[in-house]
């Protein structure tokens, strides 16, 4: 049986920007469920698309965990279009939960438990080689089950060979780190720690952090959050293309450890602590996603809310 026949469409889920989701059903397994997406191909952007298409392709089919979307099938259909058949993750997003402050309330062993699901799969991405490169709140999905699931590798690329000179035109900016923003082209898994660090951020706040409005509003508010990067802070960070050279009583100190404690109280001391070494300046300091894991804050009280127990925004 062809694999386009396996599958049927039923409703629209929803609409992103390079494609449209369908709820679609097992035909031979009725009552199972799955997400088809269904990639637009238009000729303007025919080339770059498929592109993108091909590697979230690639990069999910090489992943297996269960903090990571599951890639059931790839077929295509009319010629044409490109149909990603995914696991369905049908309770919405963290950017979803985050909003939801009228009607959702959630404390810091639930963040915990989120935090946990989205650390151990991008610590897989890592141990595989694969940056994810887009991480954020609308990224991370919620299973059925209340797992978060880290979706959309449309960016992600492997990093097995560091000489290879990469874009630094990824990630949504407000998730973007200081080494992007000035333009390094060899980066690291460090890159995503900090969008994880921005989410975590938020996912205590519950509201957007850090929404520079251009690259260099982004690097005002980073500057102004955490401190002017310069040789002292960040041996290197002058030889970056894009760096830009602080005048004379232009480098600022950062907010106040106040700011810190009184924003991030939710999460205590060692919450805290956690997340400021998610989000060091300079890469090279930031932790690793297996550093971030063996971090005290996770085994701290509270423990995390199993996930069965979680909130969700449906
Ligand atoms: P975006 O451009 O917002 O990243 P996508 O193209 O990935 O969006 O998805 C569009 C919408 O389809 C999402 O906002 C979500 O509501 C829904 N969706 C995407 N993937 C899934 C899935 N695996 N299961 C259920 N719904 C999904």
């Amino acid at each position: 049986q062809e694999v386009k026949n396996r599958y049927k469409k039923t409703t629209k889920l929803g609409e992103g920007t390079y494609a449209i989701v369908f709820k679609g059903e097992v035909v031979d397994k009725p009552g199972t469920f799955v997400a088809i997406k269904k990639i637009k191909i238009n000729a303007e952007f025919k080339d770059g698309i498929a592109m993108d298409a091909i590697r979230e392709i690639k990069h999910l089919q090489e992943l297996s965990h269960p903090n990571i979307i599951k890639l059931h099938a790839v077929y295509s259909s009319k010629s044409q279009n490109l149909n990603i058949v995914l696991e369905l993750l049908p309770l919405g997003d963290l950017e979803d939960l985050m909003r939801a402050s009228d009607s959702v309330t959630y404390g810091a062993a639930d963040v915990k438990a989120w935090m946990g699901m989205v650390c151990r799969g991008i610590w897989w991405c890592h141990a595989n080689f694969v940056l994810h490169r887009d991480i954020k709140l609308n990224n991370l999905l919620i299973a059925a089950d209340g797992s978060v699931k880290i979706a959309d590798f449309g960016l992600a690329r492997t990093f097995a060979d560091p000489y290879t000179e990469m874009t630094f035109n990824v990630i949504t900016r407000w998730y973007r780190p200081p080494e992007l923003l000035y333009r390094a082209r060899h980066y690291s898994g460090a890159v995503d720690i900090w969008s994880v660090g921005v989410v975590f951020a938020e996912l205590v706040l519950r509201r957007f952090w850090l929404p520079g409005d251009t690259d260099l509003g982004q690097l005002q508010l980073i500057c102004d959050t955490f401190g002017t990067p310069t040789e002292d802070n960040w041996p290197g960070v002058s030889k970056l293309e894009g760096y830009i050279k602080p005048g004379e009583g232009e480098v600022k100190r950062g907010l106040p450890r106040d700011y810190w404690d009184t924003s991030f109280g939710l999460i205590g001391p060692l919450g805290i602590s956690l997340l400021r070494s998610m989000l060091a300046l300079n890469p090279h300091k930031r932790l690793t996603a297996k550093q971030v894991l063996e971090h005290a804050w996770w085994t701290a009280d509270p423990r995390p809310t199993p996930k069965d127990q979680l909130p969700n925004p449906k």
